[in-house]
């Protein structure tokens, strides 16, 4: 995804995942992603904490981290 100055988002088979070690929380992705979905991890709803890990672990297995 262009918009990230640090290319930390990765894309996956059915979404994408910010290496949450590499962002620098400058919030430019937010308004650029289609359904909404990207938060800081303190904001993130309730019924979506499971992805705070999902997001992690498929982002830094893309990488190759
Ligand atoms: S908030 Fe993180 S993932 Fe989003 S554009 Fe900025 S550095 Fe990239």
């Amino acid at each position: 995804m262009t918009v990230c100055p640090v290319d930390c988002i990765y894309e996956g088979d059915d979404m994408v995942y910010i290496n949450p070690d590499e962002c620098i929380d400058c919030g430019l992705c937010e308004p650029e992603c289609p359904v909404n979905a990207i938060f800081v991890d303190t904001d993130v709803p309730p019924n979506w904490k499971e992805y705070i890990q999902k997001n992690t672990t498929e982002s830094k297995r893309i990488a190759g981290e």
